[in-house]
Parts: structure tokens; C-alpha cells; sequence
């Protein structure tokens, strides 16, 4: 397994294991598999282990720390995250914290994140006084290293990461995604502040690992035998500040899989980031809906999610995954989200920059999933 510096003191894995995506039985994460994966990563190397409060409707937190007994507690890191949108005043920082060090039986987290932070939870944690609370967590020893996820607009970005002096942050990029959210300004701001990034989503979900013929055949012709996963993932180590990259594993095969990626991955080269270019535009190309999820259209009066209808629809054609798209459809979105509501009222129609021809396109998406 490959190992990477983290800090001066913690030498990690860098594969780490994403608890968010256990595989489950009746709605309850199924011990035994996860426990064969987690026992599978650990005797290959991986040492890093990541969860969060809201996971598996809090059970990630309880079983990881139920799994992790066993192991000396020096033999690997551990991280979860601080809920954020759970915090009412100041106290409840600590709260929360002392209740997440209990789940998962450690004194300590070698790293503590503040959880999918976007402009009003940032400016809430502030005005309760954040920093005061982790100089002081870090002070009692309850945690060693503070970052911090992430999802909203470049600016909030830049505006959190230059608020602190953060030990590490956790983002979402992939060759797709790269110039969404943070974008890769975001990237960059942390790489000349030399603060390490950890990745997050270098699928897109899954998304990348199951291309369509054509784009798994461009892989193959160049490097036969390798799948589209590890492309994505070499993609990623071509950021040299990425100190970690988290896959979220739902089956002992993926866990197998991963551990034989990150044995020895390395990051592309030229050649092979030119084909990955090629791949990412034919994979734009085939969006059937120019929507751009500006969501200047919303809120629509009988909340149809609008975008993120087309989103799902757009997927299906470009990762060639109608299956999966469907099931992002039926248990993705609110029933009153779904495409199959709108009344065609045409309130959206002046309000969209792409002039789009929202209820037509919505129709669209209903016969598609539907029909
Ligand atoms: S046309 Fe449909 S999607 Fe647009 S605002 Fe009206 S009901 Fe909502
Ligand atoms: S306004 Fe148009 S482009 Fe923007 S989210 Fe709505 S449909 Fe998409």
C-alpha cells in the first residue's frame, strides 16, 4: 500500500476508508461484510479510517468504533466530522465532540473535520466562536489535526480556507467535477499554503468506474487490463498536494480492487492526461440538457427540483447508466421533487439564462424514467 507523509508525525495510508457507503441489510449496516472489508484493507495496508456523525443514520460512527477495538489504537488514524448544522451555542461544540470520542471508544481523533461548510454554516460556527473551541479541543488532546469540508461557491471557499491556519481539507475532485464548487482555484489556494488535500467523490459516485464502451476502450487500448477507477484515481495523484484520496466501498470487491490500485499507483503522465481529456469531452458531450444548475429557476411552486432532475437525466446518457440514473430518480429526489409534478405553469421559462424549455424538457425526463 502506498504511504504518504501527512504530517511530521502521521504516515498514512493513501487510500483511506470512507465509511459513509457500507453495504446494509433491513437498513442496518451488515456487520459481518463490513467487518470482512474493513479486515481486508487493514491486513493491506490501509491505515487511515474516515466516518461522520449523520453516516448510516449514525451507525457509521458506532460500528467503526465497535471494529476498531481490536486494533492498537497507534496502528491507525481515525477522523470523523463535526455536524455542524447541529450546533445551537457554543457548548455544543464540545457536546458533540465528547458524544462522537464515546461512539467510537478513542480518546482522541487524529483529525477532526468540520462538516460540508458552505456560507451560512460557516458564518453560524463563527459567531458561536469556533476557533476558541478547537484551540481549546486541541489543547485537551481531544483532537490533533482540524480541517474541514466542503461544498458551495469558489468565493466562500476562498473565504474559509484563509480564515485559519487548517491542518488539512477535504474536497471533491475528480476529472469531471474539477471546476465545480471550490473548482480547482480552490486546489491551488491550498497547495501554495501548503496545507494537504484530501479528496473526496474521485468517481463522482461511482460514476467514473462505469464508463461507457467506447471511453473503457480508449483506457484499454493504452494500458490494457486497467480499469476506469484507476484512471480516475491516477488522475487525481497528478495534484501533488492530494495527501489522501477516499473511496467509499460498498463490497468486498471494490475493497480488493482499491487495495491492488493503491499498491502501487502513480500519478499519469502526459500522454495519459491527454486521453483523459479526450474522454472528459466526450462524456460532456453526450448532455442531453444544456442546464447549467444556476437554479435561477426555483423555487418552482410545486417544488420540482428542476435541475437536479435534468442532472440525473444528463448522468444517464453520459455514464451511459440509465439503471442507476433511475434509481437516483426514484430515491434521489422527494416525490414532489420529480419531474412528473410540474403543471407546466411556464413561470420558470423567462427565468432561465439557457432559455431552456423547462416543461417540455421535463416531460422529457418523466418518459425517459417513467414511461
Ligand atoms: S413550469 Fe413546471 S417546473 Fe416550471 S415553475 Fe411551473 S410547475 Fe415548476
Ligand atoms: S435556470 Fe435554467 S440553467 Fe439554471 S438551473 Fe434552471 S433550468 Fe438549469
Amino acid at each position: 500500500m502506498k504511504k504518504v507523509q501527512m504530517k511530521s508525525d502521521v504516515y498514512n495510508s493513501f487510500l483511506g476508508f470512507g465509511c459513509m457507503r457500507f453495504p446494509t441489510k433491513n437498513d442496518k449496516i451488515d456487520r459481518n461484510l463490513a467487518t470482512e472489508m474493513l479486515d481486508y484493507a487493514y491486513s493491506h495496508g490501509v491505515n487511515h479510517f474516515d466516518t461522520a456523525y449523520p453516516y448510516h443514520g449514525g451507525e457509521s460512527e458506532l460500528f467503526l468504533g465497535e471494529y476498531l477495538k481490536k486494533h492498537d489504537r497507534k496502528s491507525f488514524t481515525l477522523s470523523t466530522k463535526l455536524p455542524v448544522w447541529e450546533v445551537e451555542k457554543y457548548e455544543d461544540f464540545e457536546r458533540l465532540l465528547d458524544e462522537q470520542l464515546a461512539k467510537l471508544q478513542v480518546e482522541y481523533f487524529d483529525f477532526y473535520l468540520l462538516h460540508a461548510l458552505g456560507k451560512e454554516r460557516w458564518e453560524k460556527i463563527v459567531e458561536f466562536d469556533i476557533f476558541k473551541f478547537i484551540d481549546e479541543a486541541k489543547r485537551k488532546g481531544k483532537i490533533r489535526y482540524i480541517g474541514f469540508s466542503y461544498h458551495d461557491d469558489k468565493d466562500t471557499f476562498q473565504k474559509i480556507a484563509k480564515a485559519y491556519v487548517w491542518d488539512f481539507v477535504l474536497l471533491q475532485i475528480n476529472y469531471i467535477d474539477y471546476t465545480s464548487q471550490q473548482g480547482i482555484e480552490g486546489y491551488k489556494l491550498l497547495e501554495d499554503r501548503n496545507i494537504p488535500v484530501w479528496v473526496m467523490e474521485p468517481l463522482k459516485g461511482g460514476r467514473l468506474a462505469t464508463l461507457a464502451h467506447d471511453m473503457t476502450e480508449m483506457y484499454q487500448k493504452v494500458n490494457k487490463g486497467d480499469s476506469a477507477a484507476k484512471w480516475a484515481f491516477r488522475w487525481v495523484h497528478t495534484l501533488p498536494n492530494v495527501k489522501m484520496i477516499f473511496s467509499g466501498m460498498s463490497t468486498l470487491d471494490q475493497v480488493k480492487e482499491n487495495c491492488e490500485i493503491f499498491n502501487d499507483i502513480t500519478p499519469l503522465n502526459d500522454e495519459e492526461i491527454k486521453i483523459v481529456d479526450k474522454v472528459r469531452d466526450m462524456i460532456r458531450n453526450r448532455v442531453k440538457i444544456a442546464c447549467t444548475s444556476c437554479k435561477y429557476c426555483l423555487p418552482c411552486p410545486v417544488g420540482v427540483e428542476i435541475s437536479k432532475n435534468f442532472q440525473i437525466y444528463n448522468d444517464a446518457y453520459m455514464y451511459s447508466n440509465k439503471e442507476r440514473s433511475l434509481e437516483d430518480y426514484k430515491y434521489g429526489l422527494k416525490e414532489e421533487q420529480k419531474a412528473l409534478n410540474c403543471i407546466e405553469c411556464g413561470q420558470c421559462i423567462e427565468l432561465c439564462p439557457q432559455h431552456l424549455e423547462i416543461p417540455t424538457l421535463l416531460k422529457e425526463v418523466v418518459s425517459y424514467f417513467v414511461e
